[in-house]
């Protein structure tokens, strides 16, 4: 559910989350992986790694090496870790997506038994829901076993009033009842002593307002560079190497940026890739986001702030069915959801994974 901040599963009083809330297992929070935005988060559910390793480090950005840039693309090799699709179909097990970032072209070649595609906003859940149930209802030897999903969550909502606005938790509702119509279908069909429910989101959300060009600043110290810009993390090639001290010092005339050359990220940070990160970055905190140009219409709600100091970054897991306990746990990690899902199916856990199991039952 895109950006449901951790805060939201309590507002429900008779949806999906609150039947969640007392028949299943709910974590504190989720957090997210940074930047925590949506296709870095998503593509780190799906590897259980960080993007210093899978390689999406926005829903846009530059590769140096391929001399390419990469936008909200459906293609799935710029992926650099297996995503748990390609990796379950490796091993002959069907798997199954109703849109989910990288799935929609096969992995290295390995492709997945059902997707679809292209993604569309316009889809509703309700399609979603009926596809999901008649996947289930295949015959057994046809049945995916993992069926990942995105829904709408309160992300563009969000995005376009800010989370004060009452249309946010409308939107929530909506949400949340079409989650208790998925439920009661699986109901329904008494799949739930066999089939296991896991709720997240991919990130939380939080109000800004003041916008940082990027572009200017540079422009003003005459700065040739590519910039490959998020709303929290920048990243900045320069055309000549020469101007790093000159660029580093033009950036940090504006005091609400953090300005670290490549080799100077704190490595606990993982936005260090070898192609994909800028010869500088720029981070900023909330209420501030960078941008390539000014913005007539801003948006009001943003994320990809990191999370270890931004809490409303934090999302949100929730699990239920089999093997489920119900119960409250701490937080957990959005590169934990992978090893859990392989925990769940009893596959083998691969080395690669930076995430450990949640324990469910
Ligand atoms: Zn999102």
């Amino acid at each position: 559910m895109d950006g449901l901040r951790y805060d939201y599963p309590e507002k429900s009083q008779s949806g999906g989350f609150s039947l969640l809330a007392s028949e299943g297992l709910v974590a504190e929070s989720l957090i997210p992986v940074y930047q925590s935005t949506t296709f870095p988060t998503h593509v780190s559910m799906a590897t259980g790694v960080h993007p210093d390793k899978h390689g999406i480090m926005h829903n846009s950005f530059y590769d140096k090496v391929k001399d390419d840039s990469y936008s909200y693309s459906p293609e799935a090799n710029w992926i650099q870790i297996k995503p748990i699709w390609a990796y379950l179909e490796e091993k002959n097990i069907k798997t199954a997506t109703y849109f989910w970032v990288g799935s929609e072209t096969p992995w290295n070649g390995i492709d997945i038994t059902y997707s679809k595609f292209p993604f569309s906003n316009s889809v509703s859940e309700e399609s979603k829901i009926d596809q999901i149930l008649d996947w289930l209802s295949l015959p057994d030897d046809e049945k995916p076993r993992l069926i990942m999903s995105w829904w709408h969550g309160i992300d563009s909502v969000a995005h376009k009033y800010g989370m004060k606005d009452k249309r946010v938790l409308k939107k929530f509702i909506d949400q949340d009842q079409h989650l208790l119509n998925l439920i009661d279908r699986i109901k329904a069909r008494r799949l739930w002593d066999k089939l296991t429910l896991i709720v997240v989101s991919d990130h939380g959300m939080t109000d800004i307002s003041n916008l940082i060009n990027i572009k200017q600043l540079l422009k003003q110290s005459e700065i040739k560079a590519k910039t490959s810009l998020g709303p929290a993390v920048g990243h900045i090639f320069l055309e000549d190497k020469n101007d790093l001290k000159r660029a580093i010092e033009a950036l940090q005339k504006n005091k609400f940026l953090k300005v670290k050359s490549k080799d100077d990220i704190h490595k606990d940070l993982k936005l260090n890739h070898p192609t994909r990160t800028g010869d500088i970055v720029v981070f900023t905190k909330s209420p501030n986001m960078l941008v390539s140009r000014m913005n007539n219409d801003p948006p009001i709600g943003m994320h990809g702030y990191n999370p270890e100091v931004n809490k409303d970054m934090e999302g949100i897991f929730l699990a239920y069915g089999y093997k489920i306990k119900p119960n409250k746990i701490g937080k957990v990690h959005q590169v934990d959801v992978a090893p859990t899902i392989l925990n769940l199916l009893q596959v083998e856990i691969p080395d690669y994974m930076e995430g450990k199991v949640i324990k469910l039952d």
